[in-house]
């Protein structure tokens, strides 16, 4: 009898768990946001622990896209336990140094097979000219390794060749129900071409500046936008004062208050600042984020977040939710 009775109570505790478990996944299907943000970088080239190179996560759907590779972006994404080789397309704005360092990790390191690489099919590429190149010569500076993986652990090769290629303004991705539009900025009269971007995804969109100097045509493009991110640039005047070079680093970017004019023209519903440009010598200090944020506000009233590595953005229906990264 009492047999019989645990047998029982065993059956009712293995349905409850099977309720319990179908209940749970459930609620987190319904509740998974299906388009969503993470800033992981939010740096420039100094190699700081608390910034790294600027890289940017856009999950739309069952789409990983990722704008720019810099320092650090394995990093970033295996700490939220995203397999690199996860990313179906990386977009390039332009090929600064610190925009595209971390590719030859995220090419390689992917390519493995474990948890955190698992690439199927190849490494897929878009950026301005000069894009499909330089993917060539990192395959090529990195043949030592990857042929000693094909004899050694049996590699197959495709999982670290490009599928790289150079594009133009205008649709550059359309699977899945996304759409990546590149938009021409302007970065200066040498960096030519360089892009933002823009993605839409049932209704929504973000809009990433990529580096640009002061460009009214990025806010037309972003007219209306749910998360529209821009970089920004600022240096303290003594610092400018003491040497010419500091005005040219500044001369290729936006400083805040011109960013609040773009935030104003665009009305995003939240509008975010990324790319850091905070210039310092060492001695004279460098603009703090809090300076950045209150000079953008003497241009524009609306929702801003100053953005660190990790900040993440939930695109609702009915608005962008911010989530900070934890200290
Ligand atoms: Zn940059
Ligand atoms: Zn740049």
């Amino acid at each position: 009898m009492m047999l019989k009775f645990n047998r029982l109570l065993g059956l009712c505790f293995a349905v409850l768990a099977v309720t319990f478990s179908v209940v749970q996944y459930a609620n987190s299907a319904d509740t998974k946001p299906d388009f969503q943000v993470v800033m992981l970088g939010v740096g420039t080239p100094p190699p700081f622990m608390h910034r790294f190179g600027p890289a940017t996560l856009v999950i739309a759907g069952n789409k990983y896209l990722l704008f720019d590779a810099g320092r650090g972006v394995t990093q970033r994404l295996w700490q939220d336990k995203i397999p690199l080789g996860r990313i179906d397309t990386l977009f390039l704005t332009h090929l600064h140094s610190d925009h595209v360092v971390g590719i030859p990790d995220l090419l390689l390191t992917g390519w493995l097979k474990s948890p955190f690489g698992k690439r199927k099919g190849n490494f897929h590429v878009r950026g301005p000219e000069g894009t499909t190149a330089m993917m060539g010569y990192l395959v090529k500076a990195f043949e030592g390794d990857i042929s000693i993986r094909v004899l050694d652990q049996k590699f197959t090769r495709e999982g670290v060749t490009p599928d790289a290629k150079d594009i133009t303004a205008g649709v550059v991705y359309d699977e899945g129900g996304v759409k990546v539009t590149a938009i021409e900025v302007n970065h200066g009269e040498l960096i030519k071409p360089a892009f933002g971007y823009r993605v839409d995804f049932d209704g929504r969109s973000v809009v990433i500046s990529g580096d640009t100097k002061y460009h009214p045509a990025l806010a037309e493009a972003a007219k209306g936008t749910d998360l529209f991110i821009h970089a920004v640039a600022a240096a303290k005047p003594e610092l400018l004062a003491s040497h010419k070079m500091w005005k040219t680093i500044l001369a290729h970017h936006t400083e805040p208050e011109d960013v609040g004019r773009i935030f104003k023209q665009a009305q995003p519903k939240m509008a975010a600042l990324y790319h850091l440009v905070t210039l310092t010598n060492g001695k004279i200090k460098p603009p703090s984020v809090a300076d950045l944020v209150a000079r953008v506000k003497t241009t524009y009233d609306g929702p801003i977040t100053a953005g660190a590595d990790r900040t993440r953005f939930i695109i609702g229906k009915d608005g962008v939710d911010v989530i900070s990264p934890k200290k």
